[in-house]
Order: structure tokens, then sequence, then C-alpha cells
């Protein structure tokens, strides 16, 4: 199958948006065996609408895709040139409009006028629900072309391509191929440096191998697509086994893994509470522990140390530590940990310090060196990182890395007893 993506936006011509989608759905689809041919920006004006949509129409790609526009405003005007080009009539879904009246409803206000023509799609169009926005997506089949229309959001976008197109188009591609897909994710390590570990291993057909960078976290995933369920599940595993091998010490997630959801739900499991000493984080652990509803139940509180008189005077870090070993050093976040967890009257202290760049590296201590220590009721872990990368990067690769501290040292006790 061979697909061709149009991207609609105004702002992504002119750079005020990053074309994420671009990235995204050129992973997804290749690592389904998909070609992606063809990237096309094009601003929110009807008649380029038109003419690329025409273009798109006669080359000789199979999948059409066309992201963005579906919005409720005047500039938003995908569905409408989609619809005149296939000369169809643009019929009111009475689901979607539930749908649509609903997401107000629970906003607690009443649904504007305009937004009803988000529920109107060319007849014949199977209609993709849209889990956390208003604009339903729409797939139609047209003269052996598969077109689609998704949301400009990503995080719109994202859900209704995982949960419902990835299924339709994996139909398609073979009627009775199966895909299966195993995801890592890694911290600690640059994107470059994964595939150095990776060269010789294959993963160019099937089974695949695709990549996927994020600050501070890398995605491998391994892909096998075949006739016969058994047999695939048997070469995903034979072979995301000796990928899985030779990243392991970097991987910090599986799957859908959310590392917080995890550490949550280990530590309500164990009765646990946890408190976090900050520093070259600035709060973002806390933020990502107290993202989910209903974490009050184990979170006791965080502290963001930036300063040595914070670290000496609020979490008792020594003096003699901080002079002697520095703020960046095993014995500081050691002492962070002590001091947050008896401070915050935790079960568990987090803390990290670290050097997030770009300035304040030495040869000694370098920018991305990090020390992530737990302090529980028997024991303290102190792990040394070398994050790569921009600050943001080292940043959120400290969070996932501390994350999955945790992570470990809850399924550890969970084992034990
Ligand atoms: P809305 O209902 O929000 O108007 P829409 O489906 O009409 O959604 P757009 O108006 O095109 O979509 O874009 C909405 C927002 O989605 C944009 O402001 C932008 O932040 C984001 N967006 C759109 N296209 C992309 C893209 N290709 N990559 C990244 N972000 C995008
Ligand atoms: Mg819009």
């Amino acid at each position: 199958m061979k697909a061709e993506l149009i991207f609609t936006g105004t702002e992504l011509l002119l750079g005020h948006i990053l074309n994420t989608h671009a990235q995204y759905l050129g992973i997804m689809l290749s690592s389904m065996g998909i070609e992606v041919g063809l990237n096309i920006t094009v601003g929110d004006n009807r008649e380029t609408m038109i003419s690329v949509l025409q273009q798109a129409l006669a080359r000789s790609s199979d999948l059409i895709i066309i992201t963005g526009g579906l919005g409720p405003t005047t500039d938003d005007i995908t569905v409408e040139v989609v619809a005149e080009i296939l000369g169809l009539p643009l019929i009111l879904d009475q689901e979607s409009l539930k749908n649509i009246k609903r997401i107000f409803q629970d906003r607690g206000t009443i649904m504007p006028e305009s937004n009803v023509k988000q529920a109107y799609l060319p007849r014949g169009a199977k209609i993709l629900p849209n889990s956390v926005g208003t604009a339903p997506g729409a797939i139609l089949e047209f003269k052996n072309k598969t077109l689609m229309i998704l949301p400009g959001p990503p995080h719109e976008l994202t859900p209704m391509f995982e949960d419902v197109v990835m299924a339709y188009l994996s139909r398609k591609i073979a009627n009775d191929e199966v895909i299966r897909y195993r995801n890592f994710k890694l911290t600690g390590i640059s994107e470059s440096a994964v595939q150095d570990l990776l060269k010789d291993i294959g993963g160019q057909g099937n089974p695949g191998i695709a990549y996927m960078a994020k600050p501070g976290e890398i995605q491998v995933r391994v892909s096998a697509r075949g006739g016969a369920p058994d047999q695939i599940d048997k070469l995903l595993e034979d072979f995301a086994g000796k990928v899985k091998w030779r990243i392991e010490k970097y991987i910090f997630a599986y799957d859908d893994d959310i590392l917080e959801d995890l550490v949550g739900k280990l530590l309500m499991e164990k009765g646990l509470t946890i408190g976090v000493a900050e520093s070259c984080t600035g709060g973002l652990i806390a933020a990502r522990l107290t993202d989910l509803p209903g974490s009050s139940a184990y979170f006791k509180g965080g502290i963001v140390s930036y300063s040595n008189e914070m670290k000496n005077q609020v979490l008792g870090v020594s003096m003699e530590i901080l002079n002697n070993s520095g703020a960046v050093s095993k014995e500081t976040a050691e002492a962070m940990a002590a001091g947050v967890r008896a401070g915050t009257g935790a079960d568990l202290g987090l803390a990290v310090t670290g050097i997030a760049g770009p300035a304040g590296g030495t040869a000694a201590k370098p920018r991305g060196l990090v020390y992530i220590a737990l302090a529980a009721d028997d024991t303290t872990i102190c792990r040394e990182h070398h994050f790569p990368g921009i600050r943001m990067a080292v940043r959120q690769g400290t969070v996932n890395a501390a994350l999955n501290l945790v992570r470990q040292y809850l399924l550890d006790v969970i084992r034990e007893t």
C-alpha cells in the first residue's frame, strides 16, 4: 500500500507550528509496512486545497490522509472541499451531533450553533469517533483509493489513529494479514546510538524496526506481520527478544506503559507513599506524579531545592557533603532523598540532582550527568546517569529514569514479599 499525506493549516506553512503529524504518521504507517511516498502541506485556502486534492486523486497512491481543518470555524474547510471534489453531499450524522452536544454539556455549556457543522460528513463515509474532541474523522473508499480525514490537534489525531485507523488499515493491507507490535521506550541514550546498537540486527523488512525520538525518550517499535497469528507471534517474540537483549539497560517502559500510572498503581498496591526532592528537573517529577487523578493517595509532596542553601536548610544535606562532594554527586542525591523522606513523612524519598546544561558542565562532571537516589526504610539506592542531548532532553530523561527507578524498586519489593 502506498500513501500520501496532506497536512492543512496556514500555521504550518508559516512555521508557527511544527508539523508533528508528518513524523508521527510517517513512523506509524511505515511500521505497518505502508510506504509514504509524498507529503504536502497546504494552507487553509480553498483553491489550493482543491487543486492539491485533485492532483492527489490523479496519482497512484492507494491511501490519502488529510489532516486538520475539521473545526467549527470558517477557515476549517477540509470536509467541504473533499465532499465537493468527490461529488458527495454532506449529511448530518446524528451520532456525531450527539457526541458534540455531550462534550459541551460535560463542560457545563450549550453547544454553539457553529459546531453543528462538524457533524456533517460526506455521504457513505465511515465515521471515526473522536474520543477527546468534537470533530469526528472520516474514511471514504473512492475508486480504489482510501481517503482519510483526521483532526488537526495531535492529542485528537493520535487516539483516533491508534484506536480505529490502524485496525482498519491492517485489515486492508492484506485481507487476513496480521500485524503485531512491541514497543520499547528508552532513555539515557541518543537515537543514533540506539541505531548503532541495532545496526546489524536486521529489521528493514519483516520483522521491522521503527524509531521515534522525543526529548529524553527514544521509542523502538518492533513489528512482525504475516498470515498465521501463531507464526507472527513467534516471529515477533524472537526478534523483539534479540532487540531487547541489546538495549535492555536503557529501557524504562514497554508498549503503552505510562510510567507515572504504573508507579501510582504499585504504590497503592503496597500502601506506600512518596515524596520527591528535585534539583535539575525543577518540579517535573512532581508534575508527572500528580498528573493522575487520585495521586493524593500516595504522593506526599515535593521540594524544588535548586540552591545549596535549600538543599542544606530544607532537606538537611550537610554543608560538608555539599562542599566536599558537590551539589551534583551521589552523596548529595542520597542525602536529599533521605531529607525529603524525613521531611514529608513519606515511605519513599526520591531525589535527583544533575547538570541539565547547556552551561555548568566540567570535565569531571559533564553536562548530562545526573544522580538519582531513592531512600526507603531499609535501603538507599543511587544511580548515576549520563543523558545525551539538549537541556530539555536531560530533564525529561531524568524524570523517566527516576520514575523507572521507583517502579523497579517497588517490583523488587513485591517480588520479595
Ligand atoms: P480545531 O477544531 O482545533 O480547529 P482542526 O481539525 O480544524 O481542529 P486545525 O484547525 O487545522 O485542526 O488545527 C488545530 C490545531 O492542531 C492547530 O492549532 C495545531 O496546534 C494543531 N495541528 C494541526 N495540524 C498539525 C500538524 N500537522 N502537526 C502538529 N500540530 C498540528
Ligand atoms: Mg481548525
